[in-house]
């Protein structure tokens, strides 16, 4: 009794929300991480989905006349999609931070961290396969355990699949065993799923101590950074966010992106960040491990 009762009150709250609050708990509707809701679920996810198609179609009438105030043009590269992306191998021996101030002017990595999500995960792949375009994800082991066969299909599409630990947990709070058995599960639920292993990790808000960097460099691993931070997860408007992001590139004009796919306003804005920057004469690069061999020192 106590749970119905909660639960008509969760969705009368999530009712009573306007769509720009609403936007705050896509993922929690979506993805079932607030276990009650099965009464509202439904009518609460037509509700964003209208909101952001209604978005989508106001970013579309905009984006290109915001790509030429925003953006100049960086190189003479032409392309008819965005991809395909260019491979840029990093030496897993030499492991090290990777900022992406490493990869030349024009060149850009695309990262999508905290997926795979039940159904914006699959969108974005669709706009990846239209953009021919490759890129480093980077996984949440809960997740992958809750949507296997979207990680499967992420994988057989070509894309290189990281770590970004098992529970999304800020590692700088655990204890030194708490924390390394958080990315030890991660990579082994990822070799579980996909039979592959990638020797890159991406900490929970790049939140990293030096004992922890030292592991990862131990067996080899690298750590993933950003040097082009969207703020994809805090501005939930996406014609913002697509502004917010092309300012920042412009400035930057290189680099690692971080995004993620759990993100509405992420999946949404996507298809026009993309073809903005082949406009502008962007090129994408995906970043690979150098095969050493069939032997990894891993733990
Ligand atoms: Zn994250």
């Amino acid at each position: 009794m106590s749970a119905q009762v909660s639960e008509n009150d969760r969705c009368q709250a999530l009712n009573s929300l306007s769509d720009e609050e609403l936007i705050n708990f896509y993922d929690d509707v979506t993805s079932n991480t607030l276990q009650k809701l099965s009464k509202c679920r439904s009518v609460l996810k037509a509700k964003l989905d209208e909101y952001i198609d209604l978005k989508i179609d106001k970013l579309r009438r905009s984006y290109l006349q915001i790509a030429e105030r925003k953006l100049t043009q960086c190189s003479d590269r032409k392309s008819a999609t965005f991809g395909p992306e260019v491979d840029y191998f990093v030496d897993p021996e030499k492991s090290e931070i990777l900022y992406g101030d490493f990869l030349p002017k024009c060149g850009l990595a695309f990262t999508f961290d905290d997926g795979p999500h039940k159904t914006l995960t699959r969108k974005l792949l669709t706009s990846l396969d239209n953009e021919n375009l490759l890129v480093n994800f980077f996984v949440v082991g809960d997740r992958v355990r809750a949507s296997p066969d979207i990680l499967k299909e992420q994988y057989a599409q070509g894309h290189l699949i990281g770590n970004h630990t098992q529970s999304h947990e800020d590692l700088r709070k655990l204890s030194f065993k708490n924390a390394t058995a958080e990315i030890e599960n991660g990579f082994n639920i990822i070799t579980k799923t996909i039979g592959d292993y990638i020797p890159f990790f991406f900490f929970f808000y790049g939140a990293h101590t030096k004992d922890l960097q030292a592991y990862l460099n131990h067996f080899n691993r690298f750590e993933f950074y950003w040097n082009i931070d969207t703020l994809d997860w805090k501005i939930k408007d996406p014609e913002e966010l697509y502004i917010r992001a092309l300012e920042k590139i412009e400035r930057t004009q290189h680099g690692i992106i971080l995004m993620h796919d759990i993100q509405p306003q992420t999946i949404a804005t996507a298809p026009f960040l993309f073809e903005a920057l082949r406009m502008a004469g962007y090129t994408p690069y995906l970043i690979r491990p150098l095969k050493k061999g069939p032997t990894q020192n891993v733990p």
